[in-house]
Protein backbone atom coordinates (compact mmCIF):
# COMPACT_ATOMS: atom_id res chain seq x y z
CA UNK A 1 0.00 0.00 0.00
CA UNK A 2 1.26 3.25 -1.17
CA UNK A 3 -0.27 7.04 -1.10
CA UNK A 4 0.65 8.61 -4.41
CA UNK A 5 2.54 11.58 -3.42
CA UNK A 6 0.69 14.83 -5.71
CA UNK A 7 2.72 17.55 -4.53
CA UNK A 8 6.36 15.98 -5.27
CA UNK A 9 5.06 15.95 -8.89
CA UNK A 10 3.46 19.60 -8.89
CA UNK A 11 3.44 21.23 -6.20
CA UNK A 12 0.38 23.54 -7.50
CA UNK A 13 -2.28 20.91 -7.49
CA UNK A 14 -4.43 21.89 -4.45
CA UNK A 15 -7.50 19.41 -4.84
CA UNK A 16 -7.91 15.92 -6.06
CA UNK A 17 -10.26 12.82 -5.43
CA UNK A 18 -9.17 9.70 -3.63
CA UNK A 19 -9.88 6.90 -2.13
CA UNK A 20 -9.89 5.65 1.38
CA UNK A 21 -7.50 2.76 1.08
CA UNK A 22 -7.49 2.63 5.37
CA UNK A 23 -8.63 3.59 8.43
CA UNK A 24 -7.69 4.20 12.14
CA UNK A 25 -9.85 6.00 14.61
CA UNK A 26 -11.05 9.39 13.13
CA UNK A 27 -7.64 9.05 10.75
CA UNK A 28 -7.66 7.87 7.04
CA UNK A 29 -5.38 6.80 4.41
CA UNK A 30 -5.57 7.42 0.98
CA UNK A 31 -4.68 6.42 -2.46
CA UNK A 32 -3.50 9.79 -3.28
CA UNK A 33 -3.38 12.87 -2.03
CA UNK A 34 -2.50 16.40 -2.14
CA UNK A 35 -1.64 17.34 1.26
CA UNK A 36 2.08 17.88 2.15
CA UNK A 37 2.53 16.17 5.88
CA UNK A 38 4.83 18.37 6.66
CA UNK A 39 9.04 17.62 6.97
CA UNK A 40 12.24 18.94 5.96
CA UNK A 41 11.57 22.73 8.06
CA UNK A 42 8.23 22.80 6.04
CA UNK A 43 4.97 22.93 7.70
CA UNK A 44 1.87 20.40 7.12
CA UNK A 45 -0.91 22.17 4.81
CA UNK A 46 -4.21 22.35 6.19
CA UNK A 47 -7.32 21.85 4.26
CA UNK A 48 -10.52 19.94 4.11
CA UNK A 49 -12.14 15.86 3.09
CA UNK A 50 -15.35 16.43 1.79
CA UNK A 51 -17.78 13.12 0.56
CA UNK A 52 -20.92 12.70 -0.22
CA UNK A 53 -23.86 12.63 2.50
CA UNK A 54 -21.69 14.70 4.56
CA UNK A 55 -22.87 17.67 7.11
CA UNK A 56 -20.24 19.57 6.56
CA UNK A 57 -16.45 19.25 5.39
CA UNK A 58 -14.07 17.17 7.67
CA UNK A 59 -10.89 19.54 8.65
CA UNK A 60 -7.58 18.02 8.20
CA UNK A 61 -6.49 18.56 11.78
CA UNK A 62 -3.17 16.80 11.49
CA UNK A 63 -1.16 14.50 9.19
CA UNK A 64 1.48 11.97 9.52
CA UNK A 65 3.44 10.08 6.73
CA UNK A 66 4.51 6.48 7.89
CA UNK A 67 6.34 4.41 5.56
CA UNK A 68 4.35 5.30 2.35
CA UNK A 69 1.37 6.27 3.40
CA UNK A 70 0.07 9.70 4.37
CA UNK A 71 -2.76 9.76 7.05
CA UNK A 72 -4.98 12.49 7.46
CA UNK A 73 -6.34 13.00 11.21
CA UNK A 74 -10.04 14.16 10.55
CA UNK A 75 -12.03 16.20 13.33
CA UNK A 76 -15.09 13.88 12.22
CA UNK A 77 -15.26 10.67 12.43
CA UNK A 78 -14.51 9.19 8.91
CA UNK A 79 -16.10 7.46 6.06
CA UNK A 80 -15.77 3.78 5.26
CA UNK A 81 -13.40 2.30 3.71
CA UNK A 82 -13.76 2.89 0.40
CA UNK A 83 -15.21 5.68 0.22
CA UNK A 84 -14.21 8.20 -3.26
CA UNK A 85 -13.17 11.71 -1.15
CA UNK A 86 -12.18 15.18 -2.59
CA UNK A 87 -9.20 16.90 -0.40
CA UNK A 88 -8.40 20.17 -0.82
CA UNK A 89 -5.25 22.33 0.56
CA UNK A 90 -5.74 25.92 1.68
CA UNK A 91 -3.97 27.07 -1.22
CA UNK A 92 -3.01 30.59 0.51
CA UNK A 93 -1.08 28.50 3.39
CA UNK A 94 0.67 26.21 0.87
CA UNK A 95 1.62 28.99 -1.81
CA UNK A 96 3.52 31.25 1.33
CA UNK A 97 5.03 27.67 1.89
CA UNK A 98 6.09 27.33 -1.15
CA UNK A 99 7.38 30.90 -1.77
CA UNK A 100 8.93 30.52 1.49
CA UNK A 101 10.76 27.24 0.88
CA UNK A 102 11.95 28.38 -2.30
CA UNK A 103 13.29 31.63 -0.60
CA UNK A 104 15.23 29.57 1.92
CA UNK A 105 16.95 27.71 -0.92
CA UNK A 106 17.87 30.90 -2.90
CA UNK A 107 19.48 32.24 0.96
CA UNK A 108 21.26 29.17 1.27
CA UNK A 109 22.30 28.90 -2.53
CA UNK A 110 23.55 32.63 -2.13
CA UNK A 111 25.26 32.35 1.53
CA UNK A 112 27.36 29.01 -0.20
CA UNK A 113 28.37 30.59 -3.17
CA UNK A 114 29.48 34.21 -1.18
CA UNK A 115 30.87 32.52 1.92
CA UNK A 116 31.00 28.66 1.48
CA UNK A 117 29.44 27.50 4.06
CA UNK A 118 26.77 24.72 5.06
CA UNK A 119 22.90 24.81 6.69
CA UNK A 120 23.00 23.48 9.86
CA UNK A 121 18.88 23.64 10.40
CA UNK A 122 15.79 25.90 9.29
CA UNK A 123 12.17 25.99 9.83
CA UNK A 124 9.33 28.43 8.09
CA UNK A 125 6.28 29.73 9.49
CA UNK A 126 3.57 31.09 7.24
CA UNK A 127 5.06 35.10 7.61
CA UNK A 128 8.73 34.14 8.48
CA UNK A 129 11.29 31.68 8.33
CA UNK A 130 14.34 30.90 9.88
CA UNK A 131 17.67 29.22 8.63
CA UNK A 132 21.17 28.32 10.74
CA UNK A 133 24.41 27.63 9.39
CA UNK A 134 27.90 26.79 10.27
CA UNK A 135 29.38 30.32 9.65
CA UNK A 136 31.89 32.36 12.27
CA UNK A 137 31.24 35.82 10.88
CA UNK A 138 27.90 37.76 10.53
CA UNK A 139 28.24 41.16 10.50
CA UNK A 140 26.32 43.49 9.06
CA UNK A 141 28.60 44.26 5.83
CA UNK A 142 27.84 40.13 5.25
CA UNK A 143 23.67 40.58 6.28
CA UNK A 144 23.71 43.18 3.66
CA UNK A 145 25.50 41.43 0.68
CA UNK A 146 22.96 38.66 1.25
CA UNK A 147 20.21 40.40 1.34
CA UNK A 148 21.05 42.32 -1.86
CA UNK A 149 21.93 38.67 -3.66
CA UNK A 150 18.95 37.11 -2.76
CA UNK A 151 16.47 39.68 -4.22
CA UNK A 152 18.68 40.19 -6.71
CA UNK A 153 18.19 36.45 -7.75
CA UNK A 154 14.33 36.85 -7.27
CA UNK A 155 15.00 39.93 -9.54
CA UNK A 156 16.49 37.76 -12.33
CA UNK A 157 13.40 35.18 -12.24
CA UNK A 158 15.54 31.76 -12.46
CA UNK A 159 13.22 28.75 -13.28
CA UNK A 160 12.83 26.04 -10.37
CA UNK A 161 13.14 22.29 -11.78
CA UNK A 162 12.03 19.10 -9.64
CA UNK A 163 12.69 15.91 -11.12
CA UNK A 164 14.19 12.67 -9.30
CA UNK A 165 17.87 10.88 -10.16
CA UNK A 166 18.87 7.59 -9.34
CA UNK A 167 20.54 7.46 -5.90
CA UNK A 168 24.45 6.72 -7.66
CA UNK A 169 23.87 9.76 -10.12
CA UNK A 170 22.91 12.36 -7.46
CA UNK A 171 25.57 11.19 -5.48
CA UNK A 172 28.04 11.77 -8.25
CA UNK A 173 27.09 16.16 -7.85
CA UNK A 174 29.85 17.74 -5.90
CA UNK A 175 26.86 20.30 -5.23
CA UNK A 176 24.25 18.11 -3.83
CA UNK A 177 27.21 16.75 -1.91
CA UNK A 178 27.43 20.13 0.19
CA UNK A 179 23.90 18.98 1.45
CA UNK A 180 24.68 15.76 3.34
CA UNK A 181 23.01 13.91 0.63
CA UNK A 182 24.83 11.10 1.28
CA UNK A 183 23.33 10.95 4.89
CA UNK A 184 19.60 9.63 3.37
CA UNK A 185 18.76 6.18 4.54
CA UNK A 186 20.45 3.62 1.91
CA UNK A 187 16.59 2.34 1.08
CA UNK A 188 15.91 5.71 -0.75
CA UNK A 189 16.50 4.85 -4.42
CA UNK A 190 15.16 7.61 -6.27
CA UNK A 191 16.48 11.18 -5.12
CA UNK A 192 14.09 13.99 -5.81
CA UNK A 193 16.24 17.44 -6.92
CA UNK A 194 15.10 20.49 -6.21
CA UNK A 195 17.10 22.94 -8.74
CA UNK A 196 17.28 26.87 -8.65
CA UNK A 197 18.52 26.49 -12.40
CA UNK A 198 21.89 28.18 -11.94
CA UNK A 199 21.69 28.63 -8.79
CA UNK A 200 21.10 26.00 -6.09
CA UNK A 201 20.98 22.34 -6.07
CA UNK A 202 19.35 20.40 -3.07
CA UNK A 203 18.09 16.95 -2.34
CA UNK A 204 14.40 18.34 -1.16
CA UNK A 205 11.08 16.68 -0.56
CA UNK A 206 9.16 20.28 -0.17
CA UNK A 207 6.89 22.00 -2.42
CA UNK A 208 8.28 24.76 -4.69
CA UNK A 209 7.48 28.10 -6.84
CA UNK A 210 8.26 27.87 -10.67
CA UNK A 211 10.33 30.80 -10.87
CA UNK A 212 11.98 32.96 -8.11
CA UNK A 213 10.21 35.68 -9.04
CA UNK A 214 7.22 34.21 -7.06
CA UNK A 215 8.88 34.72 -4.04
CA UNK A 216 8.25 38.79 -4.41
CA UNK A 217 11.27 39.64 -1.93
CA UNK A 218 12.73 39.23 1.33
CA UNK A 219 14.21 40.87 4.02
CA UNK A 220 16.59 39.87 6.70
CA UNK A 221 14.82 40.59 9.92
CA UNK A 222 17.27 38.97 12.53
CA UNK A 223 20.42 37.54 13.95
CA UNK A 224 21.99 35.45 16.31
CA UNK A 225 24.50 33.78 17.93
CA UNK A 226 23.37 30.01 18.42
CA UNK A 227 27.62 29.04 19.15
CA UNK A 228 30.62 30.58 17.98
CA UNK A 229 30.50 28.88 14.57
CA UNK A 230 26.50 28.69 14.22
CA UNK A 231 24.46 32.18 12.86
CA UNK A 232 20.74 32.46 12.74
CA UNK A 233 19.33 34.64 10.24
CA UNK A 234 15.51 34.83 10.00
CA UNK A 235 13.98 36.63 7.11
CA UNK A 236 10.45 37.50 5.91
CA UNK A 237 8.80 37.84 2.75
CA UNK A 238 7.48 41.11 1.47
CA UNK A 239 4.04 40.88 0.75
CA UNK A 240 2.98 40.28 -2.63
CA UNK A 241 1.56 43.00 -4.57
ZN1 LIG B 1 14.12 22.57 1.22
Amino acid sequence: MKTKLLYHTNSFTYECTAKVVAVDGDDIALDATVFYPGGGGQMADRGTITWPNQDYPASVIALHKRDNIVWHALDCPPPPLGTEVVGTIDWDFRYQMMRTHTALHLLCGIIWKEFGVQVTGGQMYPDRARMDFAMENLDRERITVIEDKVNEAIGADYPIHVYTLPREKAFAIPDLVRTKVNLLPPEIEEIRIVEIVGLDLQADGGTHVNHTREVGGIRITKTENKGRINKRLEIALDPLT
